[in-house]
């Protein structure tokens, strides 16, 4: 008899935002493979009889092929009855879904996919700012910096149209790049940026900023997810009051 496998999405790391079906299952899973992103306080969620595998930790330097992933999962269907492939935010975006769907098919596995709230909704909630605006936005992209081994770098310039709010997952390395090939495609230097890091966790930090802002950033921790687009132009007044409030408090604390 073989397990069933389910893909399931823990967004962004509140246990709050988990759906009722994931905190289900991962009461009832006998595995769950889990990526780095995914909180502790999630975990402590998992029955007690629950195996955890975290595949997303690195060894030394190196980290688990997708190929080892893939055949990971397969190999926990063959002994367990159900299998929770526990991913951040959405299993479906970013999260290498279409791999180990592709694996699991191939081995005849049964699957389903529970759906999480991805980093980029889970970030507009916190920052209270809308993706889609009527007057300002009719379109949203959501685009990853980092592409498979291979696949070339991304071009942002693809990305920079009017009236378009634009994700960017995986910023890390690349807040220059997104500045310089938006403005050179015709955005102006002034389209407001947001810039959530560790969105719905305890050091959860946002940052206001512009194009022309991004070149001379220091990079917030990881996550993070940049949000370029007219609709980060609101800053809420209720949400900066504490920062600068706390920014006052350690000011006062070093004089
Ligand atoms: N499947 C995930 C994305 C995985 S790619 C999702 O749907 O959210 C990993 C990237 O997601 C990170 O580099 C970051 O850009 C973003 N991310 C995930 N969790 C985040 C969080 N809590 N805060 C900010 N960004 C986050």
């Amino acid at each position: 008899m073989r397990g069933k496998v389910y893909l399931v999405g823990a967004g962004p790391g509140d246990p709050e935002l988990l759906t009722v079906k994931a905190l289900r299952l991962l009461r009832s899973a006998d595995v769950v493979l889990h990526d780095a992103l995914v909180t502790e306080e999630i975990l402590r969620l998992t029955g007690s009889s629950a195996q955890l595998i975290d595949v997303g930790k690195r060894v030394g330097e190196q980290r688990l092929s997708q190929d080892a992933v893939n055949q990971l999962l397969v190999e926990c269907a063959t002994w367990a009855t159900t299998v929770v492939r526990l991913k951040g935010g959405d299993p479906l975006i970013f999260g290498r879904a279409a791999e180990e769907m592709a694996a699991l098919r191939h081995a005849g596995i049964e699957f389903e996919i529970v759906p999480g709230i991805t980093a980029a909704v889970a970030a507009a909630a916190q920052a209270r700012i809308s993706l889609t605006d009527r007057e300002s936005s009719s379109r949203i992209v959501f685009v990853t910096a980092h592409q498979a081994a291979g696949n070339g770098r991304t071009n942002f310039a693809d990305v920079a149209m009017e009236k378009c709010t634009v994700t960017v997952y995986m910023p890390g390395g690349c807040y220059r790049d997104v500045s310089k090939q938006m403005t050179a495609a015709g955005l102006p230097a002034e389209t407001p940026c947001l810039i959530v890091s560790n969105a719905c966790r305890e050091n959860q930090e946002l940052l206001w900023t512009d194009l022309g802002g991004l070149q001379r950033l220091s990079p917030p921790d990881a996550p993070a997810l940049l949000i370029v687009g007219s609709v980060t132009r609101c800053r809420d007044e209720a949400l900066i009051a504490p920062l600068l409030s706390t920014y006052n408090e350690a000011m006062e604390a070093i004089r």
